[in-house]
C-alpha cells in the first residue's frame, strides 16, 4: 500500500505516492487552476493522483490514504478547508467533495504544519516528541509538532510564528497589522535591510556583487558579502541575525521543544546562519543556564510538502 500527498501552491499542485519508508515512489505536477469551479479543481487533483498510481504500476486499489497541505487552514475534523486564500476557497467541504472522485480517507492541514510533520517523522527531527519548525522565505511559516501530532491551535489558528508581533510601530505586514515578526527574519526582510543598506553605503560589496543595481539584491548577495567580510554586510547580517534569534527565543520561552528546525531558502545559508544562531539565541531565553534546544536546517526540502501531506492520515 502507498500514501498519497499533495502538495497545493498558489502556481502549482504536486502529487506524489509515498512507501511505507516515505520514499516518494513517483510524484507528478499540475498547474494551479483558480480560474475554475471548486469540484473541477478537486477534479483535477483526483485525476492527477490517479495518472501518478498507474504510472507507478498500482492501481487504485493501493492507495490507503490522501493527505493534502495547503497554504491555508482546515478543519482535520470535518474535512472541510476554512481559508485558502492563494486558491480562491473559503469553507469548502474539500474532503466530501474529492471523495465523490476518489473514495479514500483523506486528511487535511497547513502546509507549514505539514512539513513539520515530515520532519519530525521522516527527517532531521526523526525520534522527537515534540519539535517545531521554521520555514524562512518570503515569509515566515511555522509548524508545531507535540507528542508526535501536529499543533495547530484549537481553532486551526495556531502556529502563525510570523506574525507575532515584535514592534507596534514597525515595518507594515501583509496581514495589515505592523512591526510583524516575518518583516524582520524572512527572505524578504533580509533583502529589504541589504537594499537600504546598500543605498546608505554605495561602496559597500552588496552593490557591487548586484552589479550596481539595488533591484538585483538578493539574500545570496548579502551571504556572499558577509562571507567576504564586507563590513556593512557584516552589519546587516548581525542585525538579521539578532530578529531570528529573539523568533527562536520566543519559540523556547513558550513552547521549549526538544528541537527547533529551520527550512526555506535563507535555511540554505547552512552553518553560516546557525553558528551565529545558535551563538546568540540563548540570550532571549529566560532560563538560560538550563539545558536548551539544538536548532538544525531541514533535510527534506521541496519534498516535505509530499510526504508529510502522505503521512497525514
Ligand atoms: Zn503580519
Amino acid at each position: 500500500m502507498i500514501r498519497i500527498g499533495v502538495d497545493v501552491g498558489g502556481t502549482g499542485i504536486k502529487v506524489g505516492a509515498v512507501d511505507a519508508e516515505y520514499r516518494i515512489i513517483r510524484e507528478n505536477s499540475i498547474p494551479t487552476r483558480t480560474d475554475m469551479p471548486f469540484e473541477e479543481q478537486v477534479g483535477r487533483i483526483a485525476d492527477c493522483i490517479v495518472s501518478t498510481v498507474r504510472e507507478a504500476g498500482l492501481t487504485e486499489d493501493d492507495i490507503a490514504s490522501v493527505g493534502v497541505g495547503i497554504p491555508g487552514i482546515a478543519s482535520a475534523k470535518t474535512g472541510e478547508i476554512i481559508k485558502c486564500t492563494n486558491m480562491g476557497w473559503h469553507h469548502v467541504p474539500f474532503r466530501d467533495v474529492f471523495r465523490t472522485f476518489l473514495d479514500k480517507p483523506v486528511a487535511i492541514d497547513n502546509d507549514a504544519n505539514v512539513a513539520a510533520l515530515a520532519e519530525s517523522v521522516a527527517g532531521i527531527s526523526a525520534g522527537t516528541s515534540s519539535s517545531v519548525f521554521i520555514t524562512i522565505g518570503t515569509g515566515i511559516g511555522s509548524g508545531i509538532i507535540l507528542n508526535g501530532k501536529i499543533w495547530s491551535g484549537a481553532h486551526h489558528i495556531g502556529a502563525e510564528l510570523g506574525h507575532v508581533i515584535f514592534d507596534l510601530d514597525g515595518v507594515p505586514c501583509t496581514c495589515g497589522n505592523h512591526g510583524c515578526l516575518e518583516r524582520y527574519c524572512s527572505a524578504t526582510a533580509l533583502i529589504r535591510m541589504a537594499r537600504e543598506a546598500a543605498s546608505e553605503h554605495p561602496e559597500s560589496m552588496i552593490l557591487e556583487l548586484a552589479k550596481g543595481d539595488p533591484a538585483r539584491i538578493e539574500a545570496k548577495t548579502l551571504f556572499d558579502a558577509a562571507r567576504a567580510q564586507d563590513p556593512v554586510a557584516v552589519s546587516v547580517y548581525g542585525r538579521y541575525i539578532s530578529f531570528l534569534a529573539q523568533a527562536v527565543a520566543s519559540v523556547v520561552n513558550l513552547l521549549d521543544p526538544e528541537i527547533i528546525v529551520l527550512g526555506g531558502g535563507v535555511s540554505k545559508a547552512g552553518d553560516f546562519l546557525l553558528e551565529p544562531l545558535v551563538r546568540e539565541y540563548p540570550k532571549y531565553v529566560l532560563f538560560n543556564d538550563q539545558p536548551l534546544p539544538p536548532v538544525r536546517i531541514a533535510v527534506l526540502g521541496s519534498e516535505a510538502g509530499i510526504i508529510g501531506a502522505a503521512i497525514l492520515s
